[in-house]
């Protein structure tokens, strides 16, 4: 089963394969929190500071329009490469820089699906969290919801790890090269950024 996916201003359109998707979680990383700030877009963080992923397999998520409008930041240079749709900066989705790791975050605003359509294909959104200790507010969270949370979302990671599998489109080429060269931030945007400073991206 296919969900649509849909940039805010409908430029950057795509399709998520929903039986290659690992685990729905919320993650509430302080690098999280700095890239929706660095978008400026409401809506993106929940009222605790976190961000709705998708975790997935890379070749679960295809681009079908709009390919150009995709930009890649990162945080620093060995940071995540952060993929947003430059047109209206959505944020689209987080990967590694090492194609050998076969995963992709896809961040839940691109979804183009009502709430309830989301929770009913991928479950409630706070069932898995991560990095609470960074939330805005409390979260609960237990040793085992992280642990069996880990385990939906990395078992498959290592599993395509051990067979050798290796990250193509949309984010990166057949030679695993991202599409992008990401833009780097400064250490100090990040960290102004991470404190939730009023920044001029
Ligand atoms: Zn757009
Ligand atoms: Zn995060």
């Amino acid at each position: 089963m296919l969900m649509p996916l849909q940039c805010r201003c409908g430029q950057v359109k795509g399709e998520l394969e929903l039986e290659r998707v690992h685990a729905r979680a919320t993650c509430y990383c302080r690098d999280c929190q700095a890239f929706a700030r660095f978008l400026g877009q409401p809506g993106v963080l929940d009222a605790r500071g976190g961000t709705d992923i998708v975790a997935a397999a890379p070749d679960a998520v295809r681009i079908t329009a709009g390919a150009g409008n995709v930009a890649c930041m990162s945080m620093g240079p060995k940071g995540l490469l952060r993929w947003y749709a430059a047109c209206c900066r959505t944020p689209l989705a987080n990967t590694s820089r090492d194609p050998k790791l076969f995963y992709t975050g896809l961040v839940a605003t691109w979804l183009d699906a009502t709430p309830a359509a989301v929770d009913a294909a991928l479950g409630p959104r706070d069932r898995i969290v991560a990095n609470t200790a960074s939330a805005t507010a409390p979260v609960a969270s237990s040793p085992l919801r992280l642990l069996s949370g880990g385990l939906r979302i990395f078992g498959p990671v290592i599993a395509a790890r051990l067979r050798g599998k290796r990250a193509g489109a949309p984010f990166f080429d057949g030679q695993g090269r991202p599409l992008r060269e990401p833009d780097v931030i400064s250490r100090e945007q990040r960290q102004a950024l991470q404190r939730g400073d009023r920044v001029d991206a």
